[in-house]
């Protein structure tokens, strides 16, 4: 490939949420050469087994090159301009309802905002719903209910800072591995720092635990509920804090009341560990409860996610150095996405889609013929209605729902049978992309240009080194070339920098309608030229003012509500939806592992990332084999009300009794059918429309 930039180019990795600086260079020879950047403020020079294995994943190899129609390489013109016939002739026929995007996290700020705009603002639908959905959106549900607004109020610095860490429903060692790097040199060096595990799982990350707490899997409203109790009990209320910056917290203690032996009895756990947590956490100022996927992904997600941000809140221990409720995003780009309205039920800079005022501010703003006037279906209800038949049209923007959805066979079923899928990716055959009736090229991680937001919200520059590989084009460029085709204005972009000044144009704009301060708003990055575009420096929203250098703690004076006071959020345990009963006496649990991410089309084609873990797996206790006749190393079929999938056995010392754990990387492409999503319940939080991939029952037998 020739080069596209010369010299080192400082960009950021395409995994994970912590978004790590990324130097790369090609050399003489065409060699493609990644290092950590040690001026990123996120990873310091750090680089997981992921990120530093990025240059074996940028090959040609199953790249998609060309537009393609019906299996046909097509010029991007006919490609283009089909496309928008075909959603034209669907939307005249059956109304903008009959059609929907699903998108991506993995996409670029400047991708997702166009994408947002083309769909709210001109198609007038608010049916865009991401792959954020499945990890994220129960922590934005209760962010929203507890600060007014998806805020994070800490960052990773706050972690090393921190003398105690909580880590909730995280495998921060595999899932989140610098951060759990920066972890272990901040206990290295401070050994008095105290961690605690809470997960049903044993893990990679309780090696640095002090405390590993074996919850019952969908439990944690009662420990933090139990918490809040105790922390009331034993006089651990910052009433000052309470007084002046909160409301809620009697309702929320009312509904939170259990004793600890009611907490040990409902978790599973022994009174003396519950008490000995408890106490921890009541006598240290300074604690950071980091949580992600095994709280979000849950039908109680939300709820979970309040649960957490009542003890800090009750306690005073949020927005100061050191301390706060962390939730730790699981894709590059999720919390970019958030900024411009990537989930159905929001509105770009944060706005809702549920205020009449804020679809007005936004319709204003763009000058687009119309706004969508509700919010639209989330990503499991979405596709159920790809099934229905009610959306006729759908297009899919690099994320791969055949493999990564629960009922995942049904999403295949709907797929077959929608007149019109549209597929963007940089892969030509996922087990998404072949269904697609028209196929689209989109540019890859070494040649995109644009911005990304980390879990810390630190916005970073994307750069790309590589040229396009053949007529890939990013994907911004294809959905603002529709947009014209369609005959809608606004979408004459010819650079990435161009949309995201008119992305932090908007936030100005949002925050000039009241007196209430949002707290996303990047108005201080307006205005920027190319220059500074591509010169533009990690730096943390809110930036309200040019040159302010950006936020590194939010609510530390005031949180976002009407009255700026934080909401205690009243919330009772309930139960999984799913039991597990006699035929399916199993509780399925699904996740990550340490080399692979989502669905291996990229990490897949590094053979060192393969040595790790080679092929699917379930984890399951050595006892539970025995009862059930599964032997090491054997094949073993799972299955649930949903669906089955046969895997191979491992037995594990560190799975509690009665649960089994698989990740979910594989594929049909991968693995001859080993998507887990197939055997994963369809049950979501009826608040965030979050998936509940923490718990499936399911009967596990020889194969
Ligand atoms: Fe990439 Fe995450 Fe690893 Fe950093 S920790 S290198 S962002 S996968």
């Amino acid at each position: 490939l020739p080069l596209a930039h010369s010299g080192t180019q400082r960009t950021t990795c395409p995994y994970c949420g912590v978004g790590c600086g990324v130097q790369a260079s090609v050399d003489g020879a065409g060699q493609i050469h990644i290092a950590g950047d040690p001026a990123h403020p996120a990873n310091l020079g750090r680089l997981c087994s992921k990120g530093s294995a990025l240059a074996a994943t940028t090959s040609l190899q199953g790249r998609l090159l060309h537009p393609q129609i019906g299996g046909r390489i097509e010029s991007w013109d006919t490609a283009l301009s089909t496309t928008a016939q075909r959603l034209k002739q669907v939307i005249d026929e059956h109304g903008t309802e009959a059609v929907a995007l699903y998108v991506s996290g993995q996409l670029l700020t400047e991708d997702y905002y166009v994408a947002n705009k083309l769909v709210k603002g001109y198609l007038g639908t608010a049916n865009i719903d991401t792959n954020s959905r499945l990890c994220m959106s129960s922590a934005v549900a209760g962010h929203v209910r507890a600060f007014g607004a998806d805020t994070v109020p800490c960052n990773y610095q706050d972690l090393e800072l921190a003398d105690m860490v909580v880590i909730t429903g995280s495998n921060l060692a595999w899932c989140h591995p610098v951060v759990y790097q920066r972890l272990v040199a901040a206990k290295r060096q401070r050994p008095e720092m105290h961690v605690v595990v809470i997960d049903p799982r044993g893990t990679p990350t309780c090696d640095i635990a002090d405390q590993h707490l074996a919850l019952k899997p969908g439990t944690d409203v009662a420990l933090f509920n139990g918490l809040l109790s105790d922390l009331h009990r034993r006089g651990h209320v910052d009433e000052e804090f309470v007084a002046r910056h909160t409301q809620g917290a009697r309702q929320a203690l009312d509904s939170a009341e259990l004793s600890v032996d009611e907490v040990a009895e409902l978790c599973g756990l022994g009174i003396a560990e519950v008490c000995a947590f408890y106490q921890r956490f009541g006598r240290t100022e300074k604690v950071v409860t980091v949580f992600s996927q095994g709280v979000n992904q849950s039908s109680a997600g939300a709820d979970k996610v309040n649960s957490i941000i009542n003890c800090h809140l009750l306690s005073g221990r949020i927005g100061r150095p050191g301390m706060g409720p962390f939730s730790m995003t699981g894709q590059p780009n999720a919390m970019g996405g958030r900024e411009v309205g990537g989930l159905s039920n929001m509105l770009a800079a944060h706005l809702s889609l549920s205020e009449p005022g804020h679809r007005a501010l936004v319709q204003e703003f763009w000058g687009s013929p119309r706004i969508a006037s509700q919010p639209g279906l989330k990503a499991v209800d979405l596709f159920e209605a790809v099934h229905s038949g009610q959306i006729k049209a759908i297009w899919i923007m690099a994320t791969n729902p055949v493999v990564s959805l629960p009922n995942a066979n049904r999403v295949r079923e709907a797929l077959e049978r929608c007149p019109l899928v549209i597929v963007s990716d940089i892969r030509e055959d996922t087990d998404t992309a072949r269904l697609a009736h028209i196929r689209l090229p989109a540019t890859g991680w070494a040649e995109k240009d644009g911005t990304v937001t980390n879990s810390e919200r630190r916005i970073s520059r994307q750069r790309g080194f590589l040229p396009a590989a053949g007529e890939a084009r990013p994907d911004w460029w294809i959905i603002s070339q529709v947009a014209q085709r369609l005959g809608y204005r606004g979408f004459d972009y010819t650079a990435p920098a161009q949309i995201f000044d008119e992305h932090a144009r908007l936030s100005a704009h949002a925050n000039s309608d009241d007196q209430t301060p949002r707290p996303f708003h990047i108005g201080g990055l307006a205005g920027l030229s190319a220059e500074q575009y591509d010169a533009l420096q990690p730096i943390q929203w809110p930036v309200r003012q040019a040159g302010d250098g950006g936020t590194a703690r939010l609510c530390t004076e005031h949180f976002y509500t009407a009255n700026r006071r934080a909401n205690l959020v009243a919330v009772t345990y309930r139960a999984p939806v799913h039991a597990a009963d006699a035929e399916f006496p199993f509780v399925l649990n699904t996740g990550r592992i340490r080399d692979q991410w989502h669905t291996m089309t990229r990490t897949g084609l590094a053979p060192q990332l393969s040595n790790h873990i080679a092929e699917p797996f379930v984890d399951i206790h050595p006892h539970d084999a025995m009862l059930c006749a599964v032997r090491e190393g054997a094949l073993a079929r799972v299955r649930s009300r949903w669906g089955r999938v046969v895997v191979r056995v491992r037995f594990s010392a560190e799975m509690s009794r009665g649960q089994i754990f698989i990740p979910i990387h594989w594929s049909q492409q991968t693995a001859s059918d080993a998507r887990v999503g197939k055997v994963v319940n369809p049950a979501v939080c009826p608040i965030s429309g979050e998936p509940e991939f923490k718990h499936t029952p399911v009967s596990i037998e020889p194969f």
